[in-house]
């Protein structure tokens, strides 16, 4: 029988959470594991989530800038979208950012194993491996770092052709004609940002009042009124009853805001209506932790009710669905369990991004929940068609929001949707980590010209002052 290695730490899972504590814990010294069950690391975001639907995005983006070339004085009479090489151009990029993660995981000498990692009593993890092999290693801490999935519609099952979820999407062979998104959070919005630009008809039906639901509600409004300028055909309050398989694609029956039935056709079907947490089989059962519908119970520490586990990412129970969160969960996890002293995160400064056209960045509270929380507010706009960059880039629509408290002026929140806001947004985390107030974000001289200006002129807008409008 095979020597059982000992540990100071085992990671379970090398998504964004689990890659970044195995490295950091490899840069604090301590001897480390990381396992993972399929043949390439870095998880959801590298593989199928974060940086494939980037990649698309920015193909959406060329092909936009192809499509009104006739504005920027460019006379482009023949353009055509080669799908195959646009998949070759996301893969590469997944293959070489892979690469980054194993060659990180190596200079921090983490040791890489490959197989189903389980919890098997105390400080011991059973990996069992594409063969169905299994071996146990000693650890005297593990963190749990095993993600998440789509969550399916009962009775529909992913075929790769037809009934899609953000796996399967990213890997089809060829446009389809027609798509029907169910969900119009961060994921569906993003898809219907991609294929609409590529050309195929989508409609995405929300079973919320607004789209992209978690936003301040009237980011949420000026995303629905670009998407239908655009073109893409958006139902909200609307309640899927049945999707069908048919011989063409798929049939989705929905009852609408009028409470009407519906029923519409299409090629394809994208389920993007949720994540489920991947906590089933880990060996949960026997120990300590606690599960809120099937999430991860934790402290500030990441640390769970059972001693030496920590569970970070995807699935801890209350932690937005983020790879940013999961990078500082595994951070925080990691620097407590060698020892050191760490800061509880922060989730009320978490920048949350949606990739869509136009995109969407926030962080803090929403006006409704800042008015809810009981504040008196002062709340700044300024929209990206007064701001010279915006005007440069040929983008009319947007705005940035600033919500702060009326008595001492500190920043509860920030709302944007525009153009390139996904940057924009860290100007204001870092505000808000400070404590900063919206006169200070005033006396912050910004570049021109800039789109970052917007966050400044919706600063002076706080007090009635924006400049150039
Ligand atoms: C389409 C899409 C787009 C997204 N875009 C963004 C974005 O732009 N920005 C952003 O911040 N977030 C984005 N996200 C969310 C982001 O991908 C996740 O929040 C992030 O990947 C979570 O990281 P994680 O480490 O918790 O888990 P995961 O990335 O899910 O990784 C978990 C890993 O654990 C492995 N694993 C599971 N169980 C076991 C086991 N028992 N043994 C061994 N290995 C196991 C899995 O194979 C996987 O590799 C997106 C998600 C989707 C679906």
């Amino acid at each position: 029988m095979a020597e059982t290695l000992h540990y100071d730490l085992a990671v379970i899972g090398s998504g964004p959470g689990g890659y970044v504590a195995a490295i950091r814990a490899g840069q604090l010294g301590l001897k480390t594991a990381i396992i993972e069950k399929d043949d390439k690391l870095g998880g959801t975001c590298l593989h199928v989530g974060c940086i494939p639907t980037k990649a698309l995005l920015l193909n959406a983006e060329v092909l936009d800038y192809f499509k009104n070339a006739k504005e920027f004085g460019i006379v482009c009479k023949e353009f055509s979208v080669d799908w195959a090489a646009v998949q070759t151009r996301k893969d590469k990029i997944v293959k070489k950012l892979a690469k980054g993660v194993e060659f990180l995981l190596k200079k921090n000498h983490v040791d890489m194993i490959q197989g189903f990692g389980r919890l098997a009593g105390p400080g011991r993890v059973s990996v069992t491996d594409a063969k169905g092999q299994t071996s146990e290693i000693a650890a005297k801490n593990v963190v749990l770092a095993t993600g998440s999935e789509a969550k399916m519609l009962p009775g529909l099952e992913a075929d790769g052709r037809t009934i899609l979820t953000n796996r399967e999407v990213l890997e089809l062979k060829e446009l389809p004609k027609s798509m029907i998104i169910i969900g119009a959070g961060a994921v569906g919005v993003e898809f219907a940002s991609i294929f609409h630009r590529f050309g195929t008809k989508v409609t995405v039906l929300e079973m919320l009042p607004h789209a992209v639901p978690l936003e301040d509600e009237e980011i949420s409004a000026e995303m629905e009124k670009s998407f239908r300028k655009q073109g893409i055909v958006l139902h909200t309050q609307a309640r899927v009853e049945k999707a069908t398989k048919t011989a063409q694609g798929v049939s989705v029956a929905f009852t609408g805001a009028d409470g009407k039935a519906q029923t519409l056709e299409a090629e394809t079907l994208l389920v993007a209506v949720g994540r489920a947490p991947n906590t089933q089989g880990l060996g949960l059962e026997k120990t300590r932790v606690e599960l809120e519908r099937g999430f991860v119970k934790v402290d500030g520490t990441m640390q769970t009710a059972e001693p030496g586990v920590f569970a970070i990412g995807d699935i801890v129970a209350g932690s937005p669905l983020l790879a940013h969160v999961a990078f500082a969960e595994g951070i925080t996890a990691v620097t407590h369990a060698a020892g050191r002293p760490v800061e509880p995160i922060n989730y009320q400064q978490v920048p949350n991004c949606t990739y869509c056209e136009p995109e969407i960045a926030s962080v803090g509270l929403s006006e409704r929940q800042a008015r809810e929380a009981g504040h008196k507010l002062r709340v700044g706009r300024f929209p990206f068609s007064a701001n010279s960059k915006a005007g440069i880039l040929g983008v009319r629509e947007g705005f940035v929001k600033i919500v702060s408290d009326e008595k001492y002026g500190e920043i509860l929140g920030v709302h944007m949707i525009g153009p390139r806001v996904t940057e924009a947004i860290a100007e204001a985390v870092a505000v808000m980590r400070l404590e900063g107030t919206a006169e200070d974000l005033e006396h912050i001289i910004h570049a021109h010209p800039t789109l970052a200006e917007a966050v400044l002129e919706a600063a002076h807008a706080v007090t009635g002052k924006a400049i150039h409008i």
